[in-house]
């Protein structure tokens, strides 16, 4: 328990550390430990298996006190039921020496048994967000009594699109509280949360080792635009027997459903989607369509893609530049596994140029650039947001913020207004993206016909 020690814990968590068998703190939590204890705000970037449940319950825990109190002093947010029994597991193991009720809420069950267990007190709420509002709503968990806020999986939480439930108990608490939120990918709309809603966060992150694994062959090309990219991809894709099985990366749900309607045309049924608007028995079967060989073209969003146990991945194709580099470490992790080759290739516009200098930053490594093949056709097709600037200036009617902020902005945008992505959503995509999304795509072909 040596390791322990630097955190000067009370001796019931010591104990209970002892008993679990754990020698010393992982990096996340040795950093945690004593911002969370400060009562600060909280950002922590770290992916599950860092150790980060303790990362942010062992401070917690250090803190809180023996209370008779009806109504909770803490409340986790998870994403998933599963994620509940798991945190709560490992709380009640923490706190196994202390005298603390802890309370799993989710959906699915009888919600008078959990009216009941909240009734009779409880000092730890571990809860999906969708259950737990209930609850608020109809006066049986009260949030003005909540000290310490805790989202874990925050990127996941907003990808399976729980960002109104969030904002909606956020709205009912007391602003006197402390906000801790981990997150094992930064994305667009867990910076705009964060901007929202915390104040100064102090962010943590363990260094994501910015050295990449030595079997995985690195290139990039520089592409001029997105139905450039389309065009090169189909033509690295048409080499059939190097691209065995090949890994697609956006950066965005819309442009996976963009990109997957242009490679279907021409590979059809050798190609297979993935994000979180896609039910899960889709999703299952996509994977395994993927993983025995069936489809030998997966486009899958960074978020989803990280759960995935996929092997024998021969290309990852980062067919958009992640805007935060630590993305692009995970995402090339996906192939070069447990000995094999596996290689990387990086499309990169002049926009995101900045981007990539980032990655090689990280890295300390520069990705050696391959020419672009002649033989592939470099389009002049712009999406909205790749239109020129003095384009937009000339268009009045057209919000140049939109354009500057790019495809994210305009995904985050749609999906903060519609509060449900579910059914029609799904339905209409197919139909929607083969006609002209925006006012700037339509008067885009026309100016195109008219030129
Ligand atoms: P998490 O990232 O919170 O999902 O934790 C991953 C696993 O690591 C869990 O099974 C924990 O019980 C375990 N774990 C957490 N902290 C430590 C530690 N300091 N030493 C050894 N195992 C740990």
């Amino acid at each position: 328990m040596s390791g322990f020690q630097i955190f000067n814990l009370k001796k019931q968590l010591q104990n209970a550390i002892h008993d679990l068998g754990y020698e010393s703190p992982t990096a996340i939590q040795e950093k945690s430990f004593k911002i969370v204890l400060s009562g600060k705000d909280v950002l922590g970037i770290a992916q599950t298996g860092t150790g980060k449940t303790l990362a942010y319950a062992l401070p917690i825990l250090e803190n809180l006190k023996f209370s008779n109190q009806v109504q909770p002093r803490v409340l986790i947010l998870v994403p998933t039921r599963e994620l509940v029994m798991q945190v709560v597991d490992e709380l009640e193991k923490l706190s196994k020496y202390m005298n603390l009720r802890i309370l799993p809420i989710f959906g699915g069950v009888n919600i008078n048994t959990q009216r009941i267990k909240v009734a009779e007190g409880t000092d730890i709420i571990v809860a999906t967000p969708g259950r737990l509002y209930d609850l608020i709503l109809s006066q049986t968990i009260s949030t003005k009594s909540i000290k310490k806020l805790v989202i874990d999986e925050v990127d996941v939480m907003l990808d399976l699109g729980f960002r109104p439930q969030l904002m909606n108990i956020f709205e009912l608490m007391s602003d006197r509280r402390q906000n801790i939120m981990f997150s094992a990918t930064m994305t667009d709309e867990v910076e705009d949360l964060i901007d929202s809603f915390f104040i100064a966060p102090v962010k943590i992150s363990i260094a994501v080792s910015g050295t990449p694994l030595e079997n995985i062959r690195q290139s990039s090309y520089q592409v001029e635009n997105f139905y450039t990219k389309v065009n090169l991809l189909k033509h690295l894709m048409e080499d059939k027997q190097t691209f065995r099985k090949v890994l697609v990366f956006t950066s965005s749900k819309r442009k996976a459903d963009k990109l997957f309607l242009e490679m279907e045309e021409d590979f059809g049924k050798e190609c297979g989607i993935i994000h979180s608007n896609k039910a899960q028995s889709t999703r299952f079967q996509t994977i395994e369509n993927f993983d025995n060989g069936n489809n030998r073209i997966l486009i899958a969003t960074d978020i989803i893609a990280r759960g995935l146990d996929l092997s024998k991945i021969t290309h990852v194709i980062n067919f958009d530049t992640p805007v935060f580099p630590e993305n692009y470490m995970h995402r090339i992790g996906r192939t070069g596994r447990a000995e094999e080759e596996g290689s990387s290739i990086l499309f990169s516009t002049p926009a995101e140029e900045k981007y990539k200098k980032a990655i090689e930053q990280l890295m300390d490594y520069q990705i050696p650039e391959i020419d672009f093949p002649k033989d592939v056709k470099i389009s002049d097709r712009l999406l909205a947001e790749e239109q020129p600037d003095d384009y937009a200036e000339k268009n009045p009617s057209r919000n140049t913020k939109d354009t500057e902020k790019g495809a994210s902005f305009h995904e985050k945008k749609a999906k903060n207004q519609k509060v449900n992505l579910g059914g029609s959503y799904k339905q209409n995509i197919g139909k929607k993206y083969k006609k002209p999304k925006t006012r700037g795509d339509k008067t885009y072909h026309k100016r195109q016909k008219l030129g």
